[in-house]
């Protein structure tokens, strides 16, 4: 049996009571060597047998997963984040399903999730946004026309970009392109929960890239852009969850 196990992204401590519970069982854990913090890895039995995916192929672990899988043994393969968001475990899930490798998924705290407690704020303001959307910018791996950063950004909505800090600049160009004034909040934020590691920038559009380059930031960092980032109270509607005007399921009003 093979569990595809979201890390978390990067505190160990974020990774679920499941994930942990399966990498402690594990005999067998192939984990993503370039982003998953190894201090999560003392969740592991001392006997475990440890592969860093990140040196190594496709087929090399399918290899090692087909022999644990005929040995009988229980293999963990560990993702950071969610492993749902640019995991590349759709390939694996074909390939062992095609092969008849029994496997499950357990999800994990993404690091844009961890980047918003990071920031301490709320993708999601009324009268804002209502909508996050996740992307990255097209780089080696393209992204399709009618969802480039350009199209997306009109919308103007709370954005989560992946894989992009090394384009920067680019992806300012697009911003600004879509609508976006070059005084709009943007932050970036580096190893989003690792101990010790976490570092946040907050700027415009006009001053992030700048930031960026004086702390030398280039990869496992993810940026956030949206009015959310900036909005005074006086400019946001309250929620109505918690609004005495309003009744739902669990509350009567109180008008
Ligand atoms: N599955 C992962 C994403 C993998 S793609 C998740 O759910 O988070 C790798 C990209 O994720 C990095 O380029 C960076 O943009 C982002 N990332 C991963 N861990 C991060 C962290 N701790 N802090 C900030 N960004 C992170």
């Amino acid at each position: 049996m093979v569990h595809i196990v979201g890390a978390g992204p990067g505190d160990p401590e974020l990774i679920t009571i499941r994930g942990q519970k399966l990498l402690s069982e594990a005999d067998v854990v192939i984990y993503a060597g370039s982003l998953v913090n190894e201090a999560i890895l003392q969740f592991c039995k001392p006997e475990a047998e440890i592969y860093n995916s990140a040196q190594m192929m496709f087929e090399e672990i399918m290899h090692v997963i087909s022999l644990a899988e005929r040995a009988g043994k229980m293999t963990v393969r560990l993702h950071t984040g969610d492993p749902s968001i640019y995991g590349a475990i759709q390939e694996q899930m074909d390939a062992m399903q095609e092969r008849g490798i029994e496997f499950d998924v357990t999800p994990g705290v993404s690091s844009f999730l961890a980047a918003a407690a990071a920031l301490k704020q709320e993708y999601t303001l009324p009268g804002i946004s209502q909508t996050v959307i996740i992307t990255r910018r097209g780089g080696r791996t393209p992204v399709p026309d009618s969802e480039s950063l350009k199209k997306l950004a009109q919308h103007q909505t709370t954005l989560c970009i992946f894989l992009s800090v090394n384009l920067l600049a680019e992806v300012k160009q697009d911003l600004l392109s879509a609508g976006f004034k070059s005084s709009t909040p943007i932050a970036v934020v580096y190893k989003a929960s690792w101990p010790g590691e976490e570092l946040i920038l907050r700027g415009r559009l006009d001053t992030i890239v700048n930031q960026v380059k004086e702390a030398k930031i280039e990869r496992t960092a993810i940026i956030i852009v949206g009015h959310c980032l900036n909005t005074k109270k006086e400019d946001r509607q309250m929620s109505n969850l918690y609004s005495p005007r309003f009744s739902h399921m669990f509350r009567q009003s109180n008008f």
